[in-house]
């Protein structure tokens, strides 16, 4: 029983090295599986973006994938173990809790589980090409880029995020094309109101996107009318994906409670999960914020509760 551990923390985005760093100092020795592909590479979302100008701290904004780096290393100063896998099974059924990947089977008497949630894509042809270069999953990161102002923007999908991100553009874009696929908007009433009487928004009902169009950066995007099946291309610089996410739970279903979007349930006001000792912190327990900052404090939350929770055990 020599290799059981205090504390696994599942996950490596800011969430997770935010946990690992306070368990740590703590003392309780954190394993971390960082992950490898489900959920994207480890460090995160963040390390698929580019500029982060809010995240406190970094007043000349800081580039993502550098920012991930800087957690790794404040992380592995306290002592947190790491490895590069991912967490394929869990066993939260008995105490000790098991946690497995392909290579290992970890005994622990306590889980922080920070996995994330993954940003749905379309799946268009030259999406692989163009992502980054025109293509983006987060306005809210990457609008403000220099390439985007004063240029045509179109944002795809029709719920809160949507609206948001296409309201958010304006601030950068000639005009927000919002292509929605049917003739009425999921965002709640006060956003829809909020994109309907925004000049520089136009909505495109009945609409999806094909395919982006350019040869290196984005310069268009071609789109169908569902009903009159008319194709057509739009000139535009940016294609912001706002389609939803996917939180990453698929190695804990059946073990803990889970919404009816598979995100993780935690007790309010709280981390805890439906499992006592398994905690959860950053995107894959929260659809609302969604942001660097507020995973990072979740996580800092979780360890707390960890802590005092593994302090009750002893
Ligand atoms: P949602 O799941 O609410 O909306 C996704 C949108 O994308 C829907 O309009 C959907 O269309 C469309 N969509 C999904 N898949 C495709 C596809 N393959 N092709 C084209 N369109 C597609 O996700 P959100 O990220 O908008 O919101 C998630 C949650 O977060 C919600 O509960 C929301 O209320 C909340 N939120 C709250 C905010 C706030 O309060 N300020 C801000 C942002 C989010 P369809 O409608 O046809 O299904």
């Amino acid at each position: 029983m020599s290799d059981v551990k205090e504390l696994v923390i599942i996950g490596s985005g800011p969430a997770g090295h935010t946990a690992a760093i306070y368990a740590a100092r703590a003392n309780l020795r954190p394993f971390m599986f960082e992950g490898y592909v489900t959920g994207g590479p480890a460090g995160g979302q963040l390390t698929t973006t580019t500029e982060v100008e809010n995240f406190p701290g970094f007043p000349e904004a800081v580039e993502g994938p550098e920012l991930m780096r800087l957690f790794r290393k404040q992380s592995a100063r306290f002592g947190t173990e790491m490895v590069g896998e991912d967490v394929s099974e869990v066993d939260f059924s008995k105490r000790l809790f098991t946690v497995k990947s392909e290579s290992r089977g970890v005994k622990t008497k306590a889980v922080i589980i920070a996995t994330g949630a993954t940003a749905r894509r379309m799946g268009v042809p030259n999406e692989e090409k163009m992502w980054n270069n025109g293509i983006s999953a987060c306005a809210v990161c990457d609008g403000a880029l220099p390439f985007f102002r004063n240029q045509p923007l179109m944002v795809i999908g029709g719920g809160d995020t949507a609206v948001e991100e296409a309201t958010y553009l304006t601030k950068f874009g000639s005009v927000v094309y919002l292509v929605h696929r049917r003739d009425e908007l999921r965002a709640s009433k006060i956003m829809q109101k909020r994109a309907l009487e925004n000049e520089k928004i136009e909505i495109m009902w009945n609409t999806v996107l094909e395919d982006a169009v350019g040869e290196q950066f984005v310069t268009g995007a071609q789109v169908k009318n569902v009903k009159s099946m008319e194709v057509k291309e739009i000139p535009v610089a940016g294609i912001f994906y706002a389609i939803g996410h996917t939180p990453n739970t698929q190695a804990f279903k059946g073990q803990i409670d889970l919404d009816e979007s598979g995100y993780i349930k935690v007790k309010e006001g709280t981390q805890e999960t439906s499992v006592e000792g398994v905690f959860a912190a950053g995107d894959v327990q929260d659809h609302k914020y969604r942001q660097a900052v507020t995973a990072a404090g979740s996580g800092c939350a979780a360890a707390l509760e960890a802590e005092r929770w593994l302090a009750t055990q002893a």
